[in-house]
């Protein structure tokens, strides 16, 4: 058998160069089975690639989902729809996939008193766009609209705000907790101008719209980022008992049930 002229270490050192670690790390292996097994070369030549590419767009989603900040645990497979029967699984289905809405910047806003799963499904929803190949962003709606004011005293909000046109959606968590008084929030009025009709956003608040003047510096702000936001939107109100409460009250029942012998001073016996 011929010596192949390239050897490994020349082959190491220009795939390095090329910047293409998987060829690097399986080609000895592909190209011994090819010798073997007598693959064309062109055969050879592609199995590599599509090694290269797979491990690059693995890698590609692993940045997405590390850059949204999303919750890991808060995704679909772990959200129960049957808790939500005003929500239809349908609609977020569709959501979830993207295309559409995403394409046109339009809005999703999620409405509901604590503890009924707005967080989650949103979140829900960014993790299956992420797997669809889009950029994502879920923030704390009071902790970006300080990032921006910031941005704002520095003379960099333009700045600010383009950096971050690269999420095709942000995730804005509970946006009803933000408060005129703690920060100077026409940022959020100026984020929300900047991605009308382009880049999407989804929204979370306790309170419907009537309490958002307390976000906004004043009622025409208000008006009018809500204009933008119901323009292209779709509004979810999860008007159920709190997921939290309910999980509450659930494991006290069956703590009780478990426990059913309980002494006059309130300290619990185990029943055998
Ligand atoms: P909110 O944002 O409305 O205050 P969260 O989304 O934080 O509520 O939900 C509170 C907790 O209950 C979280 O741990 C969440 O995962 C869970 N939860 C709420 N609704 C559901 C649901 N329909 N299915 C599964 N878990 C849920
Ligand atoms: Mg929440």
């Amino acid at each position: 058998m011929n010596a192949s002229p390239y050897d490994a270490g020349s082959m190491g050192l220009m795939l390095n160069e090329l910047r293409l670690p998987t060829i690097g790390k399986l080609w000895l292996d592909f190209a011994q089975r090819s010798d073997k097994e007598g693959w064309q070369a062109s055969q050879l030549l592609g199995v590599l690639f599509e090694h290269e590419l797979a491990e690059r767009a693995k890698r590609r989603l692993e940045r997405h989902r590390v850059e949204s900040r999303l919750d890991p645990t808060k995704t679909l497979a772990t959200f129960d729809f049957g808790l939500v029967p005003m929500v239809s699984k349908a609609h977020v289905m569709a959501l979830a996939s993207g295309d559409a809405w995403l394409e046109k910047g339009a809005t999703v806003l999620i409405f509901g008193p604590p503890g009924t799963g707005k967080s989650h499904l949103g979140a829900a929803i960014g993790h299956a766009l992420i797997d669809t190949g889009y950029r994502v962003l879920c923030t704390r709606t009071s902790e970006l609209v300080q990032k921006l004011q910031a941005a704002r005293k520095a003379l960099q909000l333009p700045a600010a705000l383009a950096k971050l046109d690269r999420f095709d959606l942000i995730i804005l968590d509970d946006l009803s907790y933000v408060r005129k008084d703690q920060a100077e929030t026409s940022v959020l009025f100026e984020l929300i101008s900047e991605r009308y009709e382009r880049k999407s956003l989804l929204i979370t608040a306790n309170q419907p719209f009537s309490g958002w003047n307390n976000v906004f510096p004043d009622p025409g702000m208000t008006v009018a980022a809500i204009d933008r936001l119901v323009h292209h939107s779709t509004i979810f109100e999860l008007n159920v008992e709190s997921y939290r409460r309910r999980n509450a009250s659930d494991n006290k029942k069956d703590r009780q049930r478990q426990l059913p012998n309980q002494d006059s001073d309130g300290a619990t016996t185990i029943a055998d």
